[in-house]
């Protein structure tokens, strides 16, 4: 994008009455699950890794531990997919989401190669859970060790239909963010971990600069205390931890907290996408996960434009993620 267009936008979010305009949210929408499924793609390879112990990666790479194609994606992407398929045919439906994501584990619908290859062992028994239950809102556990990053590793398809009641109804947007988590994690960090990230990724698709959405003085986080009162530890990553850490203090672990601080850092600290998200992936451990949530914050911030053609041609099934994608942002 054109630095004038990004300054014009500025000045016009500057005016409350004034709207961003339709083909940058479009295109930050879009950049937004493109971002979280290259982030993915990106990880998988080193997926497991100590940091420091392995090539850095400069681009897809194939192998890793499901032994997958360069720039093929797992279950963030997967799961990220059924959700944005429910989100586009049947609305707001969290049962539906909760199917959905069955069929992916059952029947490999939404994953590159027809198989579940990768379930996390949180999801996985929730998913049983809901089997045998039915209720989504309490078939994922609520117990803090159980706050695992899947829940804000597919969380894009929320603020990207969402988005647009940011900044005047953040009710709805919130709760759907919190509520999204519910069917495979129910911890109290997990659901504020998706209620914060959904609004600082709304108002990135509406136009707000990175520093603003990045500053704890942020309006927009006393519109979320009306409806929504953060776990402390989120609250912590909300204020900015990762400015005061040292480098080598950030994890790409696959704890919900560490995760979305270390994504938010290697975001803060990049000045494109491509930067940001090989940050990200390069802390190892979980890193697709790593990977994915980052690539959703930068995507929709420098929106699929700000995205290298090599990364876009270079992501696997497009197949299967173009036709959802499409229906999610028509
Ligand atoms: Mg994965």
């Amino acid at each position: 994008m054109m630095w004038w267009r990004k300054k014009r936008e500025r000045l016009m979010n500057a005016d409350d009455n004034s709207k961003p305009d339709e083909a940058s949210v479009r295109d930050r929408k879009r950049g937004a699950l493109l971002g979280l499924a290259i982030g993915d793609a990106l990880g998988s390879a080193v997926e497991f890794r100590s940091r420091g112990y392995f090539e850095p990666v400069t681009g897809y790479r194939g192998g890793g531990p499901h032994r997958i194609e360069a720039g093929e994606w797992t279950d963030d992407t997967s799961m990220a997919l059924a959700m944005a398929d429910s989100i586009a045919e049947a609305g707001w439906d969290l049962e539906d989401q909760a199917r959905r994501y069955v069929d992916w584990y059952r029947t490999g619908r939404y994953s590159v190669n027809g198989r579940c290859f990768d379930i996390g062992l949180t999801t996985g028994s929730a998913l049983h859970r809901f089997e045998e239950t039915g209720d989504p809102r309490n078939s994922g556990p609520t117990h803090e060790r159980t706050s695992g990053n899947g829940s804000i590793m597919r969380l894009a398809p929320v603020p990207i239909a969402f988005a647009h009641h940011y900044p005047q109804d953040l009710r709805t947007l919130i709760d759907r963010a919190a509520d999204s988590s519910l069917p495979t994690h129910g911890s109290s960090q997990c659901v504020s971990a998706c209620a914060a990230m959904a609004l600082i990724m709304a108002g990135l698709i509406q136009g707000e600069t990175k520093a603003m959405v990045l500053d704890p003085k942020w309006p927009a986080w006393k519109g979320l205390a009306a409806y929504h009162k953060l776990d402390p530890l989120i609250a912590d990553v909300v204020a900015g931890s990762w400015r005061k850490k040292r480098e080598s203090e950030i994890r790409g672990s696959g704890h919900v907290v560490a995760c979305l601080e270390a994504a938010l850092w290697a975001f803060d600290t990049s000045k494109t996408f491509e930067a940001a998200v090989l940050k990200a992936v390069n802390l190892g451990d979980d890193a697709d996960t790593t990977g994915a949530v980052c690539g959703q914050l930068a995507g929709a911030c420098w929106g699929e434009s700000g995205i290298p053609e090599s990364l876009l041609t270079g992501l696997g099934r497009r197949d299967i993620l173009d036709p959802i994608l499409n229906r999610l942002v028509p």
